[in-house]
């Protein structure tokens, strides 16, 4: 049994994450599935601040299917969403994709993705858990919900007690969605443990229609977040085109959640 990640009462963790308290209302991250160059992550950052996001999302080392697809600009991006970050105060939320990047990337970011790909990567898992920096720890495509636990339990075992959950789909069946989102899964999730769960609808999905919806309805079903992909100009976008929002699109997102988390929405605002 995941003795630390199982829930033993009503309490839930909150993870900080730069000030920003993720288990408490409904916390979103957003920005481009890889960061590309300057003035890519400079738009989006500045776009997405001014839209109400809690925190900065941007891939530098891009786990991609093909070795021929563009892999991101490894260090250097870690650069420039460091600096974007600095500038719209949003902290930087960066996937590890392998040990040797986890150094940099617990000097320069706020928190660390352990991606989908890499779930069961324990030794991965403990070294970016050692750092003491919050990580976001995504659900393989084929992971159970006890495998993603067992997983957590790692990172907590290392002392590290700020794990945040996420569901982003898994393998099925029917071409028209990339993945199924398992959005009972990830409100099952919130039963076992007192980590907070938040859903990635752009890769569950890898269709842009579909993310506003299913942003709403995790929101609308308690769960503590979403992360997603927004991207300056979709159409130029150098991975995952199809399901990235443009800035208005996410705008018009964050205005309808604002229903739904007014207090969190206000103190973007006022920033
Ligand atoms: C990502 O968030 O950039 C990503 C690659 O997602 P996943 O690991 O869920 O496929
Ligand atoms: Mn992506």
């Amino acid at each position: 049994m995941y003795e630390l990640a199982r829930r033993e009462s009503s309490t839930n963790t909150v993870v900080d994450v730069d000030g920003v308290r993720i288990g408490e209302g409904f916390c979103v991250i957003a920005g481009p599935c890889a960061i590309e160059d300057e003035l890519q992550m400079e738009t989006a950052a500045r776009g997405v601040a001014a839209a109400g996001a809690d925190l900065l999302r941007g891939g530098a080392y891009k786990p991609r299917t093909s070795p021929y697809s563009f892999q991101g600009l490894g260090d250097r991006g870690v650069a420039l969403i460091a600096a974007a970050s600095r500038r719209h105060r949003l902290g930087a939320v960066v996937e590890a994709l392998d040990a040797e990047h986890v150094p940099l990337l617990a000097r320069e970011v706020a928190m660390l993705q352990i991606g989908a790909r890499n779930m069961q990567n324990f030794a991965l898992i403990k070294v970016a858990a050692r750092t003491g920096r919050p990580l976001l720890l995504k659900r393989g495509p084929a992971a159970t919900l006890d495998e993603l636990l067992f997983a957590a339990e790692y990172a907590l075992l290392e002392g590290n007690p700020n794990v945040v959950l996420c569901e982003r789909g898994v393998r099925g069946f029917d071409p028209h969605t990339r993945n199924l989102f398992d959005l009972a899964g990830a409100l099952r999730l919130k039963e076992l443990t007192h980590l907070p769960v938040i859903v990635d609808p752009s890769h569950a999905t890898g269709r842009r229609s579909l993310v506003p919806p299913l942003v709403l309805a995790a929101a609308a079903a308690g769960l503590d977040g979403a992360i997603l992909e927004v991207h300056p100009e979709p159409a130029r976008a150098c991975c995952d085109a199809e399901q990235a929002l443009d800035l208005e699109s996410f705008s018009e997102l964050m205005n309808r959640l604002e229903a739904l988390r007014p207090s969190k929405v206000a103190t973007a605002a006022s920033r």
